[in-house]
């Protein structure tokens, strides 16, 4: 499995699973927790949750996938920003580890910005932090200039910015990911397959015939390929964990990615962050 390495030098997965929707359908939970796990075995061992997915049921499904195997997971949830402050984060936090039947989050971080001054979260994630209730704390969603702000209000300890990248959000290349690189924070891209949305683009089934690939394992390969860069999909069956794990033996030539360059542009100037 290739790796990414924290600030700390911890190494952690770069293709991990995401679980937005995981947990909220009795008919599918055998099936999820059954790919999570199988996505666990195949070494991705990174998993990401929140408390906002499914109200906490989400929380609830990776901690019963996690059941015997805790210590070989890297376990990724996420605050509300309403609750991202002082008095509200570690009540946010035990019920998150209640939910996830643990008694540790790897890396828990802010889901997007909100009202809470940033200087105050980055004091309530240092506080769980010295409590052993969380081992990194990050961020989710903060553009540039929110990310030099938080560097300003003391966050310079911030393990990650979890945000919108793909081949159809390539938006961040224009700075924010050579911001984080030059810090050597890596970045977690959340929606690399743009929910499927992008897998029936017509160049890249093209390419993915071509290369003997399928859509999803080039749209992952194209993220993967950054340095510093972690991919979170969501694949609620075994077969696309199956398909999904196999875009890291994939490289890109550079003829692919300009290819993909001609279809899928990278950004000539800065745009905002887009969010889903
Ligand atoms: P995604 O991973 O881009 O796409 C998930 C969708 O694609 C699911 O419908 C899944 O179907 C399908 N899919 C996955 N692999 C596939 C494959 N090989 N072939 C065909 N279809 C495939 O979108 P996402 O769930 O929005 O993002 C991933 C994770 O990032 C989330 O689950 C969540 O953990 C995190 N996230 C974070 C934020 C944030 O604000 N921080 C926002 C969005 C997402 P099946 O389920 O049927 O397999």
């Amino acid at each position: 499995m290739k790796q990414v390495m924290l600030a700390n030098g911890e190494a952690v997965p770069a293709l991990g699973q995401g679980t937005w929707m995981m947990g909220e359908d009795r008919a599918r939970r055998k099936g999820e927790i059954e790919a999570l796990r199988h996505g666990f075995e195949l070494g991705m061992t990174l998993v990401d949750t929140a408390e906002m997915y499914g109200d906490g049921a989400s929380e609830e499904l990776v901690g019963e996938a996690m059941e015997g195997r805790r210590d070989g997971i890297f376990l990724v949830s996420k605050a509300y920003p309403q609750n991202a402050s002082r008095q509200r984060l570690p009540l946010a936090c035990e019920r998150s580890l209640a939910r996830l039947g643990t008694d540790r989050i790897d890396l828990y971080l802010l889901h997007w910005r909100g009202g809470v001054p940033l200087a105050e979260t980055v004091e309530a994630m240092e506080t769980l932090r010295s409590q052993g209730k969380i081992r990194h704390w990050g961020v989710s969603n903060l553009d540039l200039a929110d990310m030099q702000e938080l560097m300003e209000a003391g966050g310079e300890s911030c393990a990650t910015d979890q945000i919108l990248y793909n081949l159809t959000r390539r938006g961040p290349e224009f700075d924010l990911l050579p911001w984080l690189q030059e810090r050597r924070m890596p970045a977690m891209a959340y929606s690399p397959v743009e929910q499927g949305r992008l897998l029936g683009h017509a160049a890249l089934a093209a390419l993915s015939a071509e290369r003997g690939a399928t859509p999803a394992q080039i749209a992952l390969a194209f993220v993967l390929r950054r340095e510093g860069m972690i991919a979170i999909p969501k694949a609620g069956t075994l077969a696309h964990v199956v398909e999904n794990s196999g875009a890291l033996g994939l490289d890109l030539s550079p003829e692919d990615l300009a290819r993909i360059d001609r279809s899928f542009p990278s950004p000539t100037r800065r745009a905002p962050l887009d969010m889903l």
